[in-house]
């Protein structure tokens, strides 16, 4: 079995038109609650370009898109709690409604910090957009203000995020075999 490729996947958790309806319909609660607002979306790479990429598609009033990086995890699939900034905003947040946009909140860790150091950039609000909340697995509350999907304690792939950097083009959210990851 190769890895990165649909084989290797023992179980799809969310296919591909789940996705694309939950997908939508989030983006038009947020054009709803940010109209005449300017939202800035804050992509959180890599693993939510796919999501943002769909979600930005379907916002229906001017929006602003910047992107930063940070990174909790090595190449493992266990978060070790050391956020660092690998690339930060071009666009300043101050004054701005800001939603950060994440594939997954798993212990919360890399989303409060996140948190924190947004909003002592002084944005006019912060809110978070995840795709998917692991919720069993939290060590740190944060609020989620807009949740696609929640899921239970397995390890996902697709639709943006990887296992060693495969599986990020799959079009669904899928749970690979074992012995993929083990
Ligand atoms: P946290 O800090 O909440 O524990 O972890 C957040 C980050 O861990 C996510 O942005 C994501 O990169 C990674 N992560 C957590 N759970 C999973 C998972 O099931 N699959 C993948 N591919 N990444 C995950």
């Amino acid at each position: 079995m190769e890895l990165g490729t649909s084989e290797t996947i023992e179980r799809i958790l969310i296919n591909e038109n789940q996705l694309q309806a939950k997908v939508a319909e989030l983006a038009n609660q947020i054009s709803i609650d940010y109209e005449g607002k300017n939202p800035l979306f804050v992509g959180i790479l890599k693993g939510a370009f796919v999501f943002l990429s769909d979600l930005i598609r379907h916002v229906k009033i001017p929006a602003h898109v910047d992107f930063m990086q940070v990174s909790s995890y090595g190449s493992g699939t266990e978060s070790s709690g050391i956020v660092k900034i690998l690339k930060d905003l071009d666009i300043s947040v101050e004054d701005r409604h800001v939603i950060i946009v994440e594939d997954i909140v798993d212990t919360g860790v890399t989303m409060q910090h996140l948190l924190e150091l947004l909003s002592a950039r002084k944005p006019a609000s912060l809110a978070v957009c995840t795709l998917l909340d692991k919720k069993e697995r939290r060590i740190v509350d944060v609020h989620l203000n807009y949740v696609g999907f929640e899921i239970p304690n397995a390890f996902v792939v697709g639709y943006g995020l990887d296992y060693a950097e495969f599986y990020r083009n799959l079009p669904f959210i899928g749970i690979p075999y074992k012995e993929v990851y083990e």
